[in-house]
């Protein structure tokens, strides 16, 4: 297949793929109406692009109610606020996701546990929550990561038996269906993002969608600053903040939810054509499919490189050799969150770590999530969404530099050795 680029053979692929986020006229019709209007801003409360888009975007998601704020974190945040999340109650959380997942955890002063991922979707693993489950705990927070679903069936059922709440983090599912139900519908509360890299954007911004009209209330009180909500049955009156979302950053979502399904379909199709591709590759495994999910909603596509069917190449020289090909993809693209550079935390900064206990929590050295370690440091290759938007031709490209690259793991792994002497090499010199 050639001598590969990292070793001064010639590049596979040299045009770039379909870039991210794409917009049309009617992006820019909708902005143009928002700067015609004056009301630039989510106050009066709210917006009428919010209030179009967010109508649209709760059906879409099978769901009653949907309201849009500032981000995909403060969605999350809001998220727990409605389910009446207080200091030091527990919420168990995916060990491998974004940190963004746990922030709005830690902010409440709640605890977050972690659970380890089941290495067929990547997400939460709903065989090991009940085992994570004190007295304490008020809620489940699973992620729908990558290209798959949590076992919603499974953490329904757990969250019904132990009198939990379920709040989904959808910020990967925009439009993705788990048995003929939008993703955000099935838990108390679903919170998504529509920040720059996800599969719908306004570059900033973020929804929660709920069945559930007293959460909505809630959700709305919180997000604009205490007022009264819409709908205001229940009275609630909650300190909050400005969390709105603005009109420019709405406008343009609306277009974007229009053409999902088309992308959507455009992206199944070459996904399928990319599978075609690597099935039976030695080196590379695909995530199990699950007939549940009746609607893929994909944020990437991941799949699992096995250095010890490629000669014992380490996935970070196979992705440095992809990317030199011309191939964009990231391996160490999450890392089990307690692993972070978040962690450790100062305890006076979160009080709840330490009530009730003599030591405070150190959630950095207390956990051990195999199948997160090996997801975050060998096995996981992340390739973009907007990859797929483009022709068979771009999915053929991927598919050939994974060939490529594995074809040459043999020479990629001296390499890599050599660097890993060069390096310490280097360093002895520069200690004498
Ligand atoms: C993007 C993301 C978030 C947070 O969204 P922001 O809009 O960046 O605040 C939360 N969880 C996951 C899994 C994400 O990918």
């Amino acid at each position: 297949m050639g001598k590969l680029a990292i070793t001064g053979g010639s590049r596979l692929r040299n045009e770039a793929f379909t870039a991210w986020p794409l917009s049309t006229k009617e992006e820019a019709a909708a902005l143009e109406d928002v700067l015609n209007s004056g009301k630039w801003g989510g106050q009066p409360f709210p917006g009428k692009h919010a209030t179009s888009f967010a109508k649209k975007f709760a059906e879409v998601h099978t769901a009653k109610y949907a309201q849009c704020v500032n981000t995909g974190t403060v969605a999350i945040q809001a998220s727990l606020k409605a389910i009446g999340i207080r200091p030091g109650d527990e919420v168990i959380v995916p060990a491998y996701t974004w940190e963004g997942t746990v922030g709005p955890v830690l902010l409440m002063n709640a605890v977050p546990v972690f659970v380890d991922i089941d290495p067929d979707t990547y997400c939460l693993d709903a065989k090991l929550i009940e085992q994570a489950i004190t007295p304490k705990t008020k809620a489940i927070l699973p992620v729908h990561l990558g290209m798959r679903f949590a076992d919603m069936d499974e953490i329904l059922r757990l969250a019904k038996k132990h009198n939990l709440k379920v709040v989904e983090d959808c910020a990967h599912a925009h439009g993705g269906m788990w048995k003929g139900k939008g993703a955000g519908s099935m838990g108390d509360l679903g919170a998504f993002s529509f920040q720059s890299s996800k599969l719908i954007t306004s570059g900033e911004g973020g929804a929660v969608i709920t069945n559930n009209l007293e959460y909505m209330e809630l959700v709305q009180s919180y997000i604009n600053a205490g007022r009264a909500s819409l709908t205001d049955q229940f009275h609630h009156r909650i300190i909050g903040f400005n969390y709105r979302m603005g009109e420019f950053q709405a406008a343009v979502l609306g277009p974007q939810l229009d053409r999902l399904p088309q992308q959507s379909a455009l992206r199944e199709n070459n996904m399928q054509h990319f599978e075609s591709r690597l099935k039976d590759t030695p080196g590379i495994g695909l995530l199990k499919p699950d007939p549940r999910i009746t609607r893929l909603a994909p944020y990437g596509y991941v799949v699992k490189y096995f250095a010890d069917q490629a000669k014992g190449t380490p996935r970070a020289a196979f992705v440095a050799a992809l990317q030199l090909e011309g191939i964009p993809c990231d391996g160490l693209f999450y890392e089990p969150v307690y692993k972070s550079s978040l962690f450790p935390l100062d305890s006076a900064d979160f009080p709840a770590l330490s009530w009730g206990r003599d030591k405070a929590l150190d959630l950095r050295n207390m956990y051990f999530c195999p199948e997160a370690d090996k997801a975050a440091y060998e096995e996981a290759i992340w390739f973009p969404h907007q990859h797929f938007l483009g022709t068979s031709a771009d999915v053929d490209a991927i598919a050939d530099g994974i060939h490529k690259v594995l074809a040459n793991s043999e020479e990629l792994r001296e390499l890599d050795h050599k660097a890993i002497r060069n390096q310490k090499l280097g360093r002895a010199d520069r200690e004498s």
